[in-house]
């Protein structure tokens, strides 16, 4: 099959041919892979700052937010059957499982090192096939295949809501997003359905199509950190430049949840945050909560602005996607299998 990964020996993405997985375990699912996104994580592995190959190769399969097809399952497979539609989850409980793997909550997993396809030590999906245990995947209704290749970034949205809803005293009722990228825009997303007042700040033009596309979805964009503090922050920028201006514009009680900001020394408003008692926290990855949360938000947006978000391309774009500079629709995803 084909599979497209970094080559750490040549520290070069490549296009290269690998043998098919098997399933091995009767608890195992052959998957055929139909579409894989690319994000930001992606390009901070082509440029190895994060991530490593399974052990024992000097090649990683990237790929980590993918749908795929069920072809064959093991004899102990449960749930799944041949022509099922999955995502796979992207992080691996550890073993033997530390507390919060214990109780299904991989993504809060104490382990030194999570071990997560297509990041760190295990292969992603940029490739024909792949094997996965049943409990990593996720069941997508065949109503949401069009979109369903948004499902692993917005479970780690998902999760960044439910948290910070969860610590907020009831009443939230503004919220920031920071950043207008795929992350920014599905936040914004989640945080309309929930029946917040949704503004989205980021650096992108007025008239640029991502402004338009919040526009169409009724979100505010603003250029500018401004307007009214706000209840519930959503950091999806990068930038801790934006961070602290945003940690700033929250409201009394306010709660931030953290998704990509760069470390960064500057002036943190600690009193402000004791005064108001608001917090700020740090949120990574997605539990199995979080998924199913996403495939049910995915069937409730708008699909015209669903479709807006994505741009399909050939795998051997894929290079392009990872390397060259961002574009108009925000996420690129790669066509591996029709
Ligand atoms: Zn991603
Ligand atoms: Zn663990």
């Amino acid at each position: 099959m084909r599979a497209f990964g970094l080559n750490y020996t040549s520290r070069q993405l490549e296009l290269r041919e690998m043998p098919e997985p098997e399933l091995e375990a009767p608890t195992e699912v052959l998957l055929r892979i139909r579409e894989v996104g690319v994000c930001g994580t992606d390009r901070e592995l082509a440029l190895f700052r994060l991530g490593f190959p399974p052990a024992g190769e000097d090649f990683l399969i990237l790929g980590h937010e993918a749908l795929a097809e069920v072809i064959a399952c093991g004899n102990g497979v449960r749930d799944l059957k041949p022509g099922d539609w999955v995502v796979p989850m992207v992080r691996r409980p550890c073993r033997p499982p530390c507390p919060s793997c214990a109780r299904g909550r991989r993504d809060l997993c104490l382990a030194p090192v999570s071990h997560e396809r297509g990041i760190c030590g295990l292969h992603g999906y940029l490739a024909g096939y792949a094997v996965d245990e049943e409990e990593d995947l996720v069941r997508v209704p065949a109503s949401l295949v069009d979109y369903a290749v948004l499902i692993e970034p917005l479970s780690v949205v998902e999760k960044a809501v439910e948290t910070a809803l969860r610590v907020h005293e009831p009443g939230a009722r503004r919220a920031l997003v920071l950043g207008a990228g795929p992350i920014g825009i599905l936040a914004a997303l989640v945080l309309e359905l929930r029946g917040l007042e949704v503004a989205v700040h980021s650096l992108e033009p007025a008239d640029h199509p991502r402004a338009a596309l919040l526009a169409e979805a009724g979100i505010a964009y603003r250029q500018r950190i401004e307007g009214p503090e706000a209840d519930i922050l959503i950091e999806a920028t990068g930038s801790a430049d934006v961070t602290f201006a945003g940690i700033e514009q929250l409201a009394p009680l306010g709660v931030a949840v953290l998704l990509g900001a760069d470390d960064a020394s500057g002036r943190f408003p600690f009193r402000k945050l004791i005064v108001g008692n608001r917090a700020v926290i740090g949120s990574v990855n997605a539990g199995p909560g979080a998924f199913a949360a996403a495939v049910e938000d995915l069937g409730r947006f708008d699909r015209r602005i669903l479709e807006r978000l994505i741009r399909r391309l050939p795998l051997e774009a894929a290079a392009q996607s990872i390397l060259g500079p961002p574009e108009v629709a925000p996420k690129r995803v790669h066509v591996v299998a029709d």
